[in-house]
């Protein structure tokens, strides 16, 4: 799906303006497919002298269906440079990172995936802790370089979880990460572990998802991703949707739950129901969420409390019964949608940054609990995507929102969905207490 901008860039008119006016250049995005190869040309992965993971990664990548290289392959593109930084211990060793990517950074294909291996600092003292620590601004910087769809990110993979970070690879050099770029993603931190799902197709075989705000837009998307991965979907919306949302639910092959998760009682029918119909729940997307804008100065208190309530109140509430009934089970998942405007704050947001921030303070503050119940707690922290929202938003904001980040385009709510997807993934047991942005590297909020 292409904006009018895009159109007029794939036109003759626009191939032959956008480079002289220097304007942006939003390439289209390789998005997921089942059936199609992981990667679109092989992996170039290279290590730093004593690095940990080079391995493990050659193998993993190999499982995955994709050719791996040690050396460059002049004649071809690469679809990915991955590099394994975990052997850098002191600053003067960053200098790796030029003499493996600078020769090669030419020849990375459209779409191509660049991934940095590192140690998480806090695990890392004296100048290991520093030249880990500096990996960022290398992997945000090379985000803003690439060209042509390509993007950039950092793995900070904790010292025994070498293992535990294949979920996270499939899903960064895939087509289901089309719009994550420049992130910064820690595996292992809370627990080591992961083991693979019987399918890489179908990973939530036999799981059950509930899914809020599962009638339009991402939620809508949401359904249909964890659908296709598998899982029984109970999509969850206001009785107002019904009607959408029951369409949603035939679709995917899941069920129907009207209700509004702002009202006293809707922790304990929501509980009830999951333990009732479906013996618990696997994973649990807190999506619905609502805007109400106003400058401070001018808004009701009305607007404050109903944002507040829908998209943090209500969410801590369905954790808190879940949590206490023992209705999520076993390696559950809890997954919030943030959003940037909660990182980099908005104006006319007040409220809504509030709650969003709100929702980062959630993962954090869930992370450790939830890993000793063997579950994860993870957010995506949507940019500009392309829904009923925003087509709603004024012309000149709306194209400031797509243009300015390194992918120059809006996100579709798939992007979000296999965003989601990833964490639900039971592979994924690793990751947890992140909040990865799904923004294609939007500068509010770098
Ligand atoms: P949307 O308005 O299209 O969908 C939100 C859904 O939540 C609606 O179906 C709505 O009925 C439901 N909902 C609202 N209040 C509810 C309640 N009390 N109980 C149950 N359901 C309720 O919005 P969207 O654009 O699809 O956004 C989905 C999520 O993504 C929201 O949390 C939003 O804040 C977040 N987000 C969106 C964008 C974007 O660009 N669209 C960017 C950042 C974050």
């Amino acid at each position: 799906m292409a904006d009018r901008y895009q159109q007029f860039t794939r036109s003759p008119i626009g191939r032959f303006l956008v480079p002289k006016l220097g304007l942006p250049s939003p390439a289209p995005l390789r998005r997921y497919r089942r059936g199609e190869p992981p990667l679109d040309g092989p992996a170039l992965v290279g290590s730093a002298p004593g690095g940990r993971l080079a391995k493990v990664v050659d193998d993993q990548l190999a499982a995955a269906g994709i050719e791996v290289l040690s050396l460059p392959d002049g004649g071809r593109r690469h679809g990915a440079l991955v590099f394994d930084a975990t052997g850098v211990t002191e600053p003067a060793q960053l200098r790796e990172l030029y003499d493996f990517f600078h020769p090669v950074m030419r020849g990375i294909g459209p779409c191509g995936r660049v991934v940095v291996l590192g140690t998480p600092p806090e695990q890392c003292e004296g100048t290991e802790r520093v030249a880990q620590r500096a990996l960022e601004g290398f992997v945000r910087s090379v985000g803003k370089e690439l060209r042509r769809g390509a993007t950039a990110q950092l793995v900070y993979v904790a010292r025994g979880a070498e293992e535990a970070a294949e979920s996270t690879l499939r899903f960064l050099l895939s087509g289901k990460s089309a719009f994550v770029d420049g992130q910064v993603i820690r595996v292992g931190t809370h627990t080591s572990t992961a083991s693979a799902p019987e399918s890489w197709e179908t990973p939530l075989a036999g799981k059950v998802a509930l899914v809020t705000g599962a009638s339009r837009g991402i939620g809508a998307a949401i359904a249909e991703v964890l659908a296709r991965d598998g899982a029984h979907v109970v999509a969850l919306d206001i009785p107002a949707q019904g009607g959408d949302l029951s369409k949603v639910a035939n679709e995917v092959g899941g069920s129907a739950l009207q209700l509004d998760i702002t009202s006293a009682d809707a922790p304990r029918t929501l509980s009830e129901y999951l333990s009732q119909r479906h013996g618990g729940v696997d994973v649990v997307v807190h999506n619905a969420g609502i805007t109400r804008d106003k400058t401070l100065a001018n808004m009701a208190a009305g607007a404050w409390d109903a944002v507040l309530s829908v998209n943090l109140a209500s969410q801590l509430a369905v954790n808190d019964r879940l949590l206490a009934d023992g209705v999520l089970r076993d390696n559950g998942r809890i997954i919030g949608v943030s959003s940037i405007a909660g990182i980099a704050g908005n104006v006319g947001q007040t409220n809504y940054a509030t709650s969003k921030a709100g929702v980062i303070g959630m993962v954090d503050e869930g992370a450790a609990r939830l890993a000793e119940r063997g579950a994860t707690i993870n957010a995506v922290a949507p940019g500009f995507i392309e829904t009923k929202m925003t087509a709603a938003v004024p012309l000149v904001i709306r194209e400031a929102g797509r243009r300015m980040a390194s992918l120059s385009q809006g996100g579709l709510p798939v992007d979000v969905a296999e965003t989601i997807a990833w964490y639900a993934n039971p592979a994924s047991s690793a990751v947890n207490g992140n909040v990865v942005r799904v923004c294609g590297q939007a500068l509010l909020g770098a």
